[in-house]
C-alpha cells in the first residue's frame, strides 16, 4: 500500500508511539535526575549539621539520618522505575493491539475485495456460458445431438451456479447466531457414494478417481449441511490438481466415530498454510491457485460445519504429492 491513505496512517500510527514512548523515557530521565540532584542536596545539608552537631564526618553514612534519606531516595527511584516500566508496558500493550485490529481489518478488507471479485466472476461466466448455448439453440437448427450436448454444457453452468449460492447461503447461515443443525439419523455411505457418483460422471475421464467407502457408517447429522462437507472436499481435490492426478473418497467407521478422507495428488498445501485456508474468504495467493475459480468459502463451511457436528478436521501432505483432507465425526453426537 505505498503512499496510499492507509500507509500514511500507519507512518503517523508509528511517529506517535515513538514520540510517546520516547518523550516518556525523556521525562523518566528528568525525573531521575532531579532526584539524584535532590537527594545530593538534602544529603549535603545534613552532612554539615551531623558535622555542626559534633559527629564524625566518616561516620556519616552509618548515621540513622543518612540510611533514612538513602532509603526515601530508594524509595522514589524504584517508585519511578516501577510507574515507568507500567506505564510503557501498558502503552506498548495498547499500541500492539491496535497495530493488530488495523492489520486484521486490512486483511479482512482485502479477502473481501478479493471475494466480490471472484464472486463476480464465478456468477458471469456461468451466466455467459448459458446465454451463449440459449441463443445458439434460438437461432441455429441443431440436431438432438448437438441440443444434448448443449443441455449438458447448461447443466454443468447451472449447477455451478447452485453450488456457488448454496456456499454463500450456508456460509452466511453459520456466520448467524441462531444457525442449528437439522439431525437426523442419515446413512453417510449412501450419502457419500451419490455425491462421488454424481462428481465423476460430471469430471468423467479428467482424474482417475479411486473409492474405498464402507458400507452402512451412520451418524446422526445434518444431511444438507454435511452433504456441502463431502461436496466442497472433493471439488477442491479436482480443482487444485492436474488431469492426470489421482483422487481418492474414503469411508470408513467404528463404534465411536466416521472418518471420512480425501486424498489427491494435487498442488498441494505449503505448511503455512495449513490452518489459514479455513479461514473465511481465504485463498492461498500463489499464482496456480489463482488460476482456478473460487470464493475461499468452502473450507469455512466444512470445518465449521465438522465442528457443529463435534467433529474435527485435518489437512496433511500426500505422499509424493498432494493432499489429505481427514474428517472425523462421533457417530453419535
Ligand atoms: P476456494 O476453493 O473457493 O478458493 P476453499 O475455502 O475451498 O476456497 O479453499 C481455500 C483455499 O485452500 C483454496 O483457495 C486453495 O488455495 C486451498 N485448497 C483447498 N483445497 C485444496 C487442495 N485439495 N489442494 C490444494 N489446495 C487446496
Amino acid at each position: 500500500m505505498p503512499n496510499s491513505p492507509k500507509s500514511r496512517y500507519w507512518l503517523f500510527f508509528h511517529i506517535v508511539f515513538i514520540y510517546i514512548a520516547s518523550s516518556f523515557i525523556w521525562w523518566s530521565y528528568l525525573l531521575h535526575k532531579n532526584n539524584v540532584a535532590n537527594f545530593n542536596d538534602v544529603v549535603e545539608r545534613e552532612r554539615t549539621q551531623f558535622a555542626i552537631n559534633g559527629g564524625l564526618l566518616s561516620r556519616f553514612e552509618q548515621s540513622a539520618v543518612y540510611t533514612k534519606l538513602h532509603a526515601d531516595f530508594r524509595r522514589t527511584e524504584l517508585m519511578l522505575y516501577g510507574e515507568g516500566v507500567v506505564f510503557i508496558g501498558l502503552i506498548s500493550l495498547g499500541f500492539w493491539r491496535i497495530r493488530k485490529t488495523f492489520r486484521e481489518e486490512i486483511a479482512m478488507t482485502k479477502q473481501q475485495n478479493n471475494f466480490l471479485l471472484s464472486i463476480t466472476h464465478e456468477l458471469k461466466s456461468p451466466l455467459a456460458s448459458l446465454k451463449l448455448s440459449m441463443q445458439t439453440i434460438q437461432k441455429r437448427q441443431l440436431d438432438a445431438e448437438h441440443i444434448k450436448s448443449m443441455a449438458d454444457m447448461s447443466m454443468d453452468d447451472i449447477e455451478r451456479l447452485e453450488l456457488l449460492v448454496e456456499n454463500i447461503l450456508l456460509a452466511s447461515k453459520i456466520e448467524s447466531a441462531n444457525f442449528s443443525l437439522n439431525r437426523e439419523l442419515m446413512d453417510l455411505s449412501t450419502i457419500t457414494t451419490t455425491i462421488y457418483d454424481k462428481i465423476i460422471i460430471k469430471h468423467s475421464g479428467q482424474r482417475k478417481f479411486l473409492t474405498e467407502i464402507e458400507k452402512d457408517i451412520y451418524i446422526y447429522g445434518d444431511r444438507f449441511s454435511f452433504s456441502s462437507v463431502i461436496y466442497n472436499l472433493i471439488e477442491n481435490a479436482i480443482k487444485y490438481s492436474a488431469a492426470d492426478a489421482e483422487i481418492t473418497v474414503a469411508l470408513t467407521g467404528d463404534e465411536k466415530n466416521a472418518y471420512l478422507s480425501v486424498k489427491d495428488t494435487g498442488i498441494g498445501i505449503p505448511g503455512t498454510e495449513k490452518s489459514r485456508i479455513f479461514e473465511r474468504f481465504y485463498r492461498i495467493g500463489t499464482e496456480e491457485t489463482r488460476k482456478t475459480k473460487g470464493t475461499g468459502l468452502g473450507l469455512f463451511i466444512v470445518k465449521h460445519v465438522v465442528e457443529m457436528h463435534k467433529g474435527s478436521i485435518q489437512v496433511k501432505n500426500n505422499s509424493p504429492k498432494g493432499s489429505i483432507f481427514e474428517v472425523s465425526i462421533p457417530v453419535g453426537a
